[in-house]
């Protein structure tokens, strides 16, 4: 029962209709547009523009500054913010044509005479004194042919003795409406930013200094100055950044507080004893760190979800081991699913090493298990006979069920395809999450683990990634993870020598350090762009080495007496095989390849690699590439042969510099281009159409502080200061539906 003001007075019904109405009014925003001509609607409908709300979202991609008149040159395509001082209609000789609308346009820096064709109503839609925004281009003779117009409101007059132009908002557009229309559109719907639903607490507001969402609308759409539009758009990034965290919080305590996991809370169980009594090494202090980390999380009895990050040879392996040997310890099974069979192979034969006198019963499963072999190890599995399990995507098969799985490792899980993944994520990661919030059972056989099938427990899952992940980008990309990290690497490690190769002389002074590890009993890669060279050499390719040519080029030249093989990704899986064991073996010294090699080959003994047009990989491949030496006592070298022009470049040299994979993975973040980072976006980087990375890295970091302590006071968002913000997390990310985990 609402009350009057500051009294236990209850309002009566016509009190209450008769109160004034308050802004603001969202359901206003859910009013269609009305809009001119099909066309201009299939427009905006292919926008995704359809209500008063949306016009306003749809925020400019950039905004032009507009040109005064006496800085026009001729030929010059440019925006205009003007006054009409007079307007008339001109007959056209040429029949068929409408008339030719002129009309003199004035700002405080000059006159000039715009045309407008085809148009002959505007006459009456500007008259004089009309202000415009006008995007054209200035003919030899000093007039401006208009290609499009919009009424230019009051911020868009020109500012006596402002000198420079103003901002112009500048919208993505679409076929049936010009950007100038659209901003024509949403001045018309400009007192709407009356009814923009402030999200953001006044506290937080406040505190990170950031305007009112619809001041930052507006900013965007009619700035004033040009700090306005990256103003607003830094307010509007903070609420999507905060929103994300917020969802990625929120799904975290979901998953915890819904879903069990196993109680693994002996710390001297298998795992435990195992570190104590087998390892051959001494652990570095990261990962001490990092299993110290894991053991809290496998006795929390809650789901471990966790994100294990370390350098190629950092040691992950050993860190995973440990979780799976708890599980074991403790009477339940562990499976470790890597991207590739080589990679599921190599796993398999550390973890069997790392065993050492551990009797664990442990299988390998991959798509070339016989299917007899495959049989059986199917039976054991589910009869909880077989403890520990590492394979492919073969282990999430339909047909494939565990008795008790506790531990889950998942090796690059982002080189899994797209449907792996996402029955990966459907079994492995979140089963009981699913089932709990979504209406539907999971479907049959897609959980790897019957316990979790029924919804009580789910396992623990480390997923465990050799490229490195800025903080930043960790946050925006795998936000309700937990993440360790491993930046030392174990004692003993040599640092690679890396050198930049350029021009004939340095290629020759390369080839002759070849061939002494050669001489000395090492052996080397030489790693190519390409499979094959382009036949067509289209010019793009020119000059770009391919694996098959290069083998038979070094063959009889530079390597010539050496045994070479081929290995690319084209060949076929028995092929490569046989090639990746003869180098294995020291059979053939010599492997000329492609980036296939940057997973999965293990070789300690070969100390020497040379990259073919290093400039055309990336910096973080590169660094897993280079990865592939320096695994064994002796020290190591990488070549990277780059056209001069390149190698001057600094990407080339930071790799020469660092061989630390974090202070790698920052620096490309920062030398990508906006065009490269959209390209990440589309894998799944970030989801963000406001907020971009890695320019904003600090508002996330702030965003995400944010989040952590408006949960820590108001895990609901029920609070009346967040209730806003709760169904904005709701709007944004269709409340509790569980999102996969972002790979
Ligand atoms: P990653 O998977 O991170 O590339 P691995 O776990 O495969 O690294 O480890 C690479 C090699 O280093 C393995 O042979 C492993 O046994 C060894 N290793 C791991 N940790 C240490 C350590 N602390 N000291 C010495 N060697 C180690
Ligand atoms: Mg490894």
């Amino acid at each position: 029962m609402p009350r009057a003001f500051a009294s236990s007075r209850a309002l009566a019904a016509e009190e209450l209709s008769d109160t004034p109405l308050r802004w603001p009014r969202p359901s206003r925003l859910e009013v269609e547009l009305e809009l001119p001509g099909k066309r201009m609607a299939a427009g905006m409908q292919a926008l995704g523009v359809s209500t008063v709300g949306d016009l306003l979202e749809h925020l400019p991609s950039d905004s032009r500054e507009a040109r005064t008149l006496a800085t026009l040159r001729a030929g010059e395509q440019a925006t205009v913010a003007v006054e009409v001082r007079s307007i008339v209609a001109r007959p056209v000789r040429r029949r068929g044509m409408r008339p030719l609308v002129e009309a003199r346009v004035a700002d405080a820096t000059g006159t000039m005479r715009a045309t407008f064709f085809n148009q002959p109503w505007l006459v009456d839609r500007y008259p004089p004194g009309t202000r415009l925004l006008l995007h054209g281009k200035t003919d030899a003779r000093g007039g401006f042919s208009v290609a499009h117009h919009a009424l230019g409101g009051e911020a868009a007059a020109p500012q006596p003795g402002a000198g420079e132009g103003q901002a112009v908002a500048h919208y993505p557009a679409a076929d049936g409406v010009t950007s100038t229309q659209i901003l024509t559109l949403v001045q018309g719907v400009r007192d709407a930013l009356e009814d923009v639903v402030e999200a953001l607490p006044a506290s937080i507001r406040v505190g990170e200094r950031l305007p009112g969402r619809a001041s930052a609308l507006a900013a965007m759409h009619f700035p004033r100055h040009p700090e306005d539009p990256e103003g607003g758009r830094r307010r509007l990034a903070f609420e999507e950044l905060l929103l994300s965290q917020l969802v990625f919080l929120r799904r975290r305590a979901g998953r915890r507080a819904r879903t069990g996991a196993a109680v693994l809370g002996e710390r001297d169980a298998l795992g435990g004893r195992w570190l104590e009594h087998g390892l051959p090494f001494e652990l570095t202090g990261d990962q001490r760190r990092a299993i110290e980390q894991i053991a809290g999380d496998l006795e929390r009895g809650a789901p471990m979800q966790r994100l294990l990050m370390g350098d190629v040879g950092s040691g992950k392996t050993v860190v995973a081991l440990y979780a799976m040997l708890q599980a074991v310890g403790h009477g339940c099974q562990a499976a470790l699913m890597a991207p590739t069979e080589t990679l599921a192979e190599q796993h398999f034969a550390t973890i069997q090493g790392l065993l050492g006198g551990e009797l664990v019963t442990a299988e390998l499963l991959t798509g070339s298990t016989p299917a007899a072999r495959r049989r059986g190890i199917l039976g054991k599995l589910s009869s909880g006979e077989l403890s520990l399990i590492v394979g492919t995507h073969a282990l999430i098969e339909p047909d494939v069920a565990f008795d008790a799985l506790a531990v889950a490792v998942i090796d690059e899980q982002h080189r899994f395809g797209v449907r792996q993944r996402a029955a990966l994520e459907g079994s492995l990661a979140e089963p009981a999450l699913a089932e709990a919030s979504s209406a539907e059972p999971p479907a049959a056989g897609r959980t790897l683990d019957r316990a979790a099938r029924s919804g009580r427990t789910v396992p623990h899952t480390l997923h465990m990634t050799a490229t490195p992940i800025p903080r930043t980008l960790a946050l925006a990309r795998y936000g309700d993870l937990d993440t360790s990290t491993l930046r030392e690497l174990p004692r003993g490690r040599q640092p690679i020598d890396t050198q930049l190769v350029c021009g004939d002389e340095e290629r020759a002074q390369a080839y002759a350090q070849l061939r002494a590890e050669l001489a000395a009993g090492r052996q080397a890669y030489v790693v190519c762009p390409l499979v094959e060279e382009v036949e067509d050499g289209e010019s793009s390719e020119l000059g770009v080495r391919a694996a098959k040519a290069e083998l038979v080029r070094l063959r009889e030249g530079e390597l010539a007496g050496h045994e070479l093989e081929l290995l690319h990704g084209g060949m076929k899986a028995r092929e490569k095989q046989r090639a990746m064991a003869a180098f294995a073996s020291g059979q053939a010294q010599v492997l000329v390849a492609t980036t296939v090699i940057e997973v999965g080959i293990d070789v300690p003994n070969a100390t020497a690699m040379l990259v073919e047009n290093a400039e055309r990989f990336g910096l973080s491949q590169l660094h897993q590439l280079r990865g592939r030496v320096g695994r064994g006592e002796h020290r190591s070298r990488c070549l990277l042969v780059a056209s001069s022009g390149e190698a001057g470049s600094g990407r080339l040299a930071a790799l020469v510099r660092h061989a630390d994979g974090f202070r790698l993975a920052e620096i490309d973040l920062a030398m990508r281009k906006e065009g490269e980072l959209a390209g990440t976006r589309q894998s799944g980087l970030g989801y963000f159409h406001i907020a971009r990375l890695p320019e904003d890295a600090q508002l996330l970091e702030r965003a995400r502080s944010c989040a952590e302590a408006i949960l820590a006071a108001d895990p609901e968002l029920c609070s009346p200061e967040h209730v806003l913000l709760g169904l904005a997390v709701e709007r944004l990310h269709g409340g509790q539906a569980p999102t996969p985990i972002p790979a």
